[in-house]
């Protein structure tokens, strides 16, 4: 299990570009690189779209600022899971409900 932050997403853009792309050293890793502070909208304007910070609930499909991810590490095929607090709320009050 772990927690995903736009924050997390936001600090790490350098690193997760590089794994990414790791055998080009090109103009757009060069300015996330001198991004400072590292923003949403910074990076944003650097990449040309939102796909690299977004962060998108698998329940309810919604875009948050935070999941947590359970199941299988993520790759290409994996039973994995992005939860945002509202849907774990819910998931727990379905389980109390049948623990009465
Ligand atoms: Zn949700």
């Amino acid at each position: 299990m772990e927690v995903i932050t736009k924050e997390h997403l936001c600090q790490n853009i350098e690193k997760h570009w590089r794994n990414q792309y790791p055998d080009t050293r090109n103009e757009t890793l060069e300015r996330l690189r001198e991004l400072n502070p590292k923003t949403e909208q910074g990076i944003i304007d650097i990449v040309g779209n939102s796909t690299w910070t977004d962060i998108r609930c698998d329940e309810c499909k919604e875009l948050v600022d935070m999941v947590v991810v359970v199941g299988e590490k993520p790759n290409y095929e994996s039973y994995t899971a992005s939860i945002c607090p509202k849907c774990l709320r819910k998931a727990m009050k379905l389980l109390k409900q049948k623990q009465k």
